[in-house]
């Protein structure tokens, strides 16, 4: 009997959380935005200023720096320092102009100064990790990708949505249960849903899908 009930749970699970994807979908309907970019590059360089910043001030810095660097090629030759000095406000300035540079001079070197359309390409270059590729795929390239930031982890794992807390293994989770056409703005809404609402401190009278909630109320 307990075999019985363990199928039947398993198999109305994908139900679930398709049914609560639905509603975050209804309550976020907007594709995400924040960032300032008109080409894979810029929003590959602006995601890795983002870190610990905020995307408004990240902007004010890109609008100069795009201007002197417009492409690989020009931000792998611009001088260190003077590209410190753009960058400074963002924080860890020294730190990402590092990273800038060695991705740019990839870039260059291995690609052919084209920023790489798969994952697997995309995380080859320093300072680019899995959830800074798959924004490039979904928001640059416009191609099925499913970014799993912390908001996402949070959401998923409050609404019980995945199993595991692995960033690698939620994205998989994620892309084996939904169509692929979904994937952008499932992952979009559920960053929404934890920037606005299901906050480390969650504002639950104002969530969609606080029905289906298992996560301890404040
Ligand atoms: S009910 Fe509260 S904790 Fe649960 S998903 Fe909604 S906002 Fe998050």
């Amino acid at each position: 009997v307990q075999n019985i009930q363990d199928r039947r749970l398993a198999s109305a699970r994908p139900r679930l959380v398709l049914k609560i994807i639905k509603g975050l979908l209804n309550q976020h309907p907007q594709r995400l935005t924040g960032l300032t970019f008109s080409s894979p590059y810029q929003l590959l360089v602006a995601t890795v200023l983002s870190a610990q910043c905020t995307d408004s001030r990240v902007n004010s810095v890109t609008k100069t720096l795009f201007e002197d660097a417009p492409d690989p090629h020009a931000l792998a030759a611009i001088p260190r320092t003077y590209l410190e000095s753009l960058i400074r406000v963002t924080g860890l300035h020294r730190r990402k102009a590092g990273l800038l540079k060695k991705m740019a001079e990839m870039i260059v070197k291995r690609f052919n100064g084209k920023v790489p359309k798969t994952v697997d390409e995309l995380i080859e270059l320093p300072g680019v990790g899995r959830k800074t590729a798959n924004v490039v795929l979904a928001q640059a390239y416009e191609t099925p990708a499913f970014p799993v930031d912390r908001h996402v982890a949070r959401v998923a794992s409050r609404l019980n949505l995945v199993i595991s807390e692995r960033p690698v293994e939620i994205e998989k989770e994620f892309t084996n249960l939904l169509p692929k056409h979904q994937w952008v703005q499932a992952s979009d809404s559920l960053i929404q849903h934890g920037r606005k609402i299901c906050r480390p401190l969650p504002i639950c009278d104002r969530c969609c899908v606080k029905v289906f909630c298992t996560y301890p109320l404040p």
